[in-house]
């Protein structure tokens, strides 16, 4: 932040929403939502429908999250510009270019990871979260293409805290999103994502989403169920991982890759031009 400028408070953040606390954004309410943005640096992507032009994004807890997210970027570039990227390349599922480049889908988007830089679909990412997953991927090695066996993070050892992370901020508010979402659009937004259908075994939606080409995330979705106006059942999300999946990244950047997923799909449902 600029000195003297003045930081962003969380009603300026409120301001920008539709104030609607549909609870998307993995927050109860807007409030809380935009308290947390503004003193803990959360990102204001979360909200896929908040105002954002003129935002300045430089609350101190902004700018603090992101200097130590790119400064860990740099760490992480340091650390994969040793490694062997033409025997990584099979390993990962990637594509080798030039020597010290891997290429490949990345949540729908076409990624190069080299030791300078990452693009997704020609450009810089904003989040600098999106290199960290991907310079953890490089950095963990690989290993062989996912089983098809799946299982919930519950099952992964050391996952209880994470279990519940998995829930707030990615299973519970896409089961409120796709709950608000007929199913063709649902369904197109799972195909820009690379997504395909898969048996479900009587949910009303199952697809498997590559995140990355060797780490494959099931999803699958039940809408909520009302009688006379009540609501008999809650619409429920569960995510799923191949059992490889702990030899491609730790459980911790797992979690973010649901998160980031979540976000994803939250972006492009509420993207004007999907309707
Ligand atoms: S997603 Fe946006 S509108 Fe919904 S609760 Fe969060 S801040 Fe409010």
């Amino acid at each position: 932040m600029l000195p003297g400028m003045a930081a962003i408070t969380p009603l300026e953040i409120v301001k920008r929403t539709p104030k609607t606390n549909c609870g998307e954004c993995g927050f109860a309410t807007c409030l809380a939502f935009g308290a947390a943005v503004a003193t803990q640096g959360v990102d204001v992507g979360r909200c896929p429908y908040l105002d954002r032009q003129g935002l300045t994004l430089d609350t101190p807890a902004q700018g603090a999250a992101a200097d130590r997210d790119w400064a860990l970027v740099e760490r992480l570039q340091r650390k994969v510009a040793d490694l062997d990227f033409a025997a990584l390349a099979p390993k990962l599922g990637l594509a080798l270019l030039g020597d010290q480049a891997l290429q490949g889908r990345y949540l729908g988007q076409e990624a190069i990871i080299g030791v300078k830089e990452v693009r997704l679909n020609g450009r810089a990412p904003e989040d600098p979260r999106d290199c960290i997953l991907l310079y953890n991927y490089l950095a963990f090695g690989g290993g062989a293409p996912p089983s098809g066996a799946w299982i919930g993070m519950e099952s992964m050892p050391n996952s209880i805290s994470k279990v519940k992370t998995l829930a707030s901020y990615c299973e519970e508010p896409l089961a409120r999103l796709f709950d608000t979402h007929d199913q063709p659009k649902i369904e197109r937004v799972i195909a820009l994502l690379d997504g395909r259908p898969t048996a479900g075994e009587g949910a009303d939606l199952a697809c498997i989403l590559p995140v990355l080409p060797r780490l494959p995330v099931k999803l699958v979705f039940w809408r909520a169920e009302r009688e006379q106006g009540v609501t008999v059942f809650d619409a429920r999300v569960k995510i799923l991982f191949d059992d490889t999946a702990t030899d491609f990244l730790d459980i911790e950047s797992l979690v973010f890759c649901a998160e980031r997923l979540a976000e994803r799909i939250a972006e492009l449902l509420g993207a004007r031009g999907q309707e």
